[in-house]
């Protein structure tokens, strides 16, 4: 099967395509076969010190435009972008590896953020206080906070980069957002659209290459005023670090670890049927992916043979056959990753209810696995996979199930099954994390703030919280 040909990378800085010029470049790899895709051109420190000069002159022709305006510019970017939708769907599955299928669902979701935050922008509403001198004006205002710098990763590099984007320029800020060095071309395609939109040169800058280089250059300007990071927990608190230095605010979502409590009155194949696409959905590369599943005595033997049955039933291939329900893993990182969680559990005596190890070839497969009797001092237990794995456990009391899914510094998605409402009460205030489903997995709808607590981070994306992010509080008292 042919695979549609990937595009030219290049900074997007001020409006101009940047590239070559004795620029360092690394290769953007396609997880399918390991072959290369292209060339990704790394931003020097000049570079660098233009996007920033861009995105404050950026800001300040943006800042000034009405939010009517600028919600006309997200709503033209998202037309573009739809009319392209086939192409910017097979960039992704270029990119990352996932099925077409879950590419369209990426993207439908994608464009449904990016409206919602264009209609926000006429929503963000200030607000009069009654004066304390007769005649006098109190009027609490909201204003954009100013240049932002982003980081995105590659797990779904349209959402993720599409969405901060939109809420910024809804705000009224610009953005220098650099994407993952796995995905750069995704958030071009973006920029691209927002450039044909109308959106002016420098509110919008993209830059590529050396992660730590980028982010301590981006955060140790004045110039930005905010940071929004998604990715890894030790890249977010360095992050947070760097932040610190010019008390600039810092949005992060940083993963978690979902626990996932299915309880003796549940509808217990339903249950299944909703985990295992849920749980393999991107190769189990995502943030609020269900992975540690604590299902009760009675229903246990139940839930591991649908649960089981469900994984072996995953068809691996390429993310172009529309035949294939999982591609391959983004990264060979995330393959050495599987193969030391994996051989921990089992060498600490976990049982092997199926998968297991990588597939034989040049791309980076990983076979749908279940891991059973595993304790809960083993790695994956501790470590977020972020992978195709689930580890199924065995709980007896309620209180005890909801005492192991608190038990990690991590709180993003956690999810529980039961019919029992009085149950559905109590796992709901219990259960210390930023999202709960209860008997669901659906969250990332845009009008829901996206969040997690504890280490998973601070701060949402999506919901009017998402928009607030970019904002900051003025009071201005008139006598
Ligand atoms: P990694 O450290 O290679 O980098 C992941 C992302 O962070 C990349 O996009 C990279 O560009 C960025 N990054 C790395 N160092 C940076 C820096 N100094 N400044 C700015 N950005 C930086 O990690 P990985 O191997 O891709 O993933 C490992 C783990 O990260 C996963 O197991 C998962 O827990 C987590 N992760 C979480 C999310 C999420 O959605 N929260 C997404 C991707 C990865």
């Amino acid at each position: 099967m042919s695979s549609p040909a990937y595009t030219d990378l290049y900074l997007w800085i001020n409006g101009q395509k940047l590239s070559g010029g004795g620029r360092a470049h690394s290769a953007v790899i396609n997880p399918f076969d390991g072959s290369t895709l292209g060339q990704m051109p790394h931003a020097t420190a000049d570079d660098l010190q233009a996007a920033l000069a861009s995105s404050e002159q950026g800001f300040k022709a943006w800042r000034a435009v009405t939010a009517w305006q600028r919600a006309a510019v997200i709503e033209r970017a998202v037309a573009w972008l739809r009319e392209r939708s086939a192409q910017l769907e097979e960039l992704l599955t270029l990119e990352v590896g996932k099925p077409l299928a879950e590419a369209r669902m990426e993207l439908g979701l994608t464009l449904e953020s990016m409206t919602w935050c264009a209609e926000e922008a006429k929503r963000i509403y200030g607000r009069t206080l009654e004066p304390r001198i007769p005649h006098g004006r109190m009027v609490v205002s909201r204003e954009p906070v100013g240049p932002v710098a982003a980081f995105a990763p590659w797990n779904v590099p349209a959402l993720l980069t599409g969405r901060k984007i939109a809420a910024a320029l809804a705000a009224g800020c610009s953005m220098v957002i650099k994407p993952s060095e796995e995905t750069p071309a995704t958030c071009l395609m973006i920029a691209e659209a927002f450039a044909a939109a109308g959106l002016p040169s420098g509110v919008l800058n993209v830059v590529l290459g050396e992660p730590d280089f980028i982010s301590r250059t981006l955060l140790a300007s004045k110039v930005i005023r905010k940071v929004s990071f998604t990715g890894p927990e030790p890249v977010g608190r360095q992050l947070a670090k760097l932040a610190a230095e010019n008390i600039t605010p810092i949005t992060m979502e940083l993963g978690g670890h979902g626990p996932v409590i299915v309880c003796d009155d549940a509808d217990v194949e339903a249950a299944a049927a909703a985990s295992v696409p849920n749980k393999f959905f991107n190769a189990g590369a995502s943030c609020i992916a269900p992975t540690r599943f604590y299902v009760q005595d009675a229903v246990y033997d139940r839930f591991v043979a649908a649960f089981v049955a469900g994984a072996k039933a995953i068809k691996l291939g390429s993310g172009f056959d529309p035949e294939t329900r999982m591609g391959p893993l983004a990264n060979a990182r995330r393959l050495v990753a599987m193969e030391r969680l994996i051989g921990d559990a089992v060498a600490r005596g976990a049982k092997l209810e199926t998968g297991g190890k990588r597939v034989e070839g040049d791309g980076f497969f990983w076979e749908p696995t279940v891991l059973t009797h595993v304790p809960e001092d083993a790695d994956i237990m501790n470590h977020e996979p972020f992978g195709p794995v689930a580890t199924i456990s065995r709980f007896t009391e309620l209180d005890d199930a909801i005492e192991l899914a608190n038990r990690l510094p991590f709180g993003l998605g956690a999810y529980a099954f039961t019919q029992s409402l009085s149950r559905a009460h109590q796992l709901a205030d219990r259960i210390e994390s930023g999202m709960v489903g209860i008997n669901t997995y659906y969250f990332g709808m845009p009008e829901g703030p996206f969040g997690g607590v504890k280490q998973s981070g601070y701060g949402s994306e999506n919901g009017t919280e998402g928009i607030d992010a970019y904002l900051v509080t003025k009071f201005v008292h008139i006598v």
